[in-house]
């Protein structure tokens, strides 16, 4: 039986309100007599219990354990108790120093309306129920980083703002790759989304992503959606999507777009991934997409759906198992059908629970259905 080391790091705010649900579902699965593996867990600070504790959002020997670990689940970083510590060491800082040192380049975020809430989307239940679909955004390249990025005075009065999109071959090649092992885990489908009509970036980018189709997905099916269409195919009809690949800057805007079909920011899962070593690892992270939540912290109030969504993304993609991500998600799925609800689902009918009660009721659909 594998064993997988999990670096917990809980964070700030509801951050360890959420992820004290996920450490109940890792202990059930590890105490399964049939389970496929076992997970050693080691817990640290981030964010501003690390400001706390050390001075800095993360200390050089949490970041030894980051990058020693199979996985990382991250919880929410920040609250209003560090607003006022240097730029330098903010709480958030914590977060971005994890993405740069593991070199997390593809940040995948999933988009999936439950049948139960699906009348909480702003569409139509008809266009909504049952969408699935994951977005691949490229994360540490593009116009976010760009050189020259600047505003200069132009000496007449005026000045001009400059950011650059750019890309080369390789960075390109890396997420396809990632958008392209991710669909064979799913429904097979990939649309690549670019500008090529007006940016010489989009041109490449779908010269590469074609040639790294043609040499070693050829199975996948493969579709070049200009971004701005993809954008208003989102909403026309998102049940036709599976797997989404595009830029940094378009992902940034796609992903959200996608992510309000599906209700609440705690239902939201993410994860972020870097190359993969010699033996096909990749270094991940996974984090609900909500923060810190200071205004409902310490009250029971938060939901840890997406908290525990992010663990059953670890489970299919860092772990490769599926079986186990299923019976995650299909008990989630189940609990809302049943109205159970934390507030900021809550609709009338439905029966609002705190955060511990609603993780117990996932870890009990999970027994039942395993
Ligand atoms: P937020 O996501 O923390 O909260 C926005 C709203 O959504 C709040 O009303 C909150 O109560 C609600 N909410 C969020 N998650 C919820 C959950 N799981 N269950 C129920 N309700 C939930 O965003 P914010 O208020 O803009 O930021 C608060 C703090 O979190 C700030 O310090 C910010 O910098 C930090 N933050 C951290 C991350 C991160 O760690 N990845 C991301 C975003 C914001």
């Amino acid at each position: 039986m594998a064993t997988y080391d999990l670096l917990l790091l809980p964070g700030d705010g509801i951050g360890p309100e959420v992820m004290a649900e996920v450490s109940r579902i890792i202990d059930w699965l590890n105490a399964q007599a049939q389970g496929r593996a076992t997970f050693n867990t080691e817990s640290d600070l981030v964010g501003g219990a690390a400001i706390d504790a050390h001075g800095i959002p993360i200390s050089d020997a949490t970041m030894e354990k980051a990058l020693g670990a199979d996985a990382v689940l991250f919880g929410a970083a920040g609250g209003p108790k560090w607003d006022d510590v240097a730029y330098e060491i903010r709480p958030e800082a914590g977060l971005l120093a994890l993405r740069k040192e593991l070199d997390l380049f593809a940040n995948l975020r999933p988009a999936i309306c439950y049948p139960a809430l699906a009348d909480s989307s702003p569409l139509k239940r008809e266009l909504v129920e049952g969408v699935d679909l994951m977005i691949v955004r490229e994360l540490t390249g593009g116009v976010y980083f760009g050189e020259p990025k600047e505003i200069v005075e132009l000496g007449n009065g005026q000045k001009r703002a400059v950011d650059t999109q750019v890309y080369e071959t390789w960075e390109i090649e890396r997420i396809a790759r990632v958008a392209f092992d991710l669909a064979r885990k799913r429904r097979n489908q990939v649309h690549s989304a670019e500008k090529r009509n007006v940016m010489k970036s989009g041109v490449l980018w779908r010269e590469v992503v074609s040639a790294v189709h043609a040499a070693d997905y050829a199975d996948v099916t493969l579709e070049h959606i200009l971004a701005d269409n993809c954008a208003m195919q989102l909403i026309r009809a998102p049940k036709q999507f599976d797997v989404i690949v595009c830029d940094n800057l378009f992902g940034d805007m796609l992903s959200d777009e996608a992510a309000m079909m599906t209700g609440s920011l705690g239902m939201l899962p993410s994860a972020s991934l870097g190359s993969p070593d010699e033996s096909g690892r990749r270094k991940a992270l996974y984090e609900p997409v909500h923060g810190s939540a200071p205004d409902i912290a310490g009250q029971g109030k938060a939901n840890p759906i997406a908290m525990i969504a992010s663990f059953a993304m670890a489970l299919r993609y860092s772990f490769d198992m599926a079986a186990e991500a299923d019976v995650v998600e299909g008990a989630i799925a189940r609990v809302l059908e049943k109205g159970l609800r934390t507030p900021d689902i809550a609709a009338p009918g439905t029966e609002v629970v705190g955060t511990a009660e609603m993780g117990a009721a996932i870890l009990e659909e999970m027994e039942a259905g395993s």
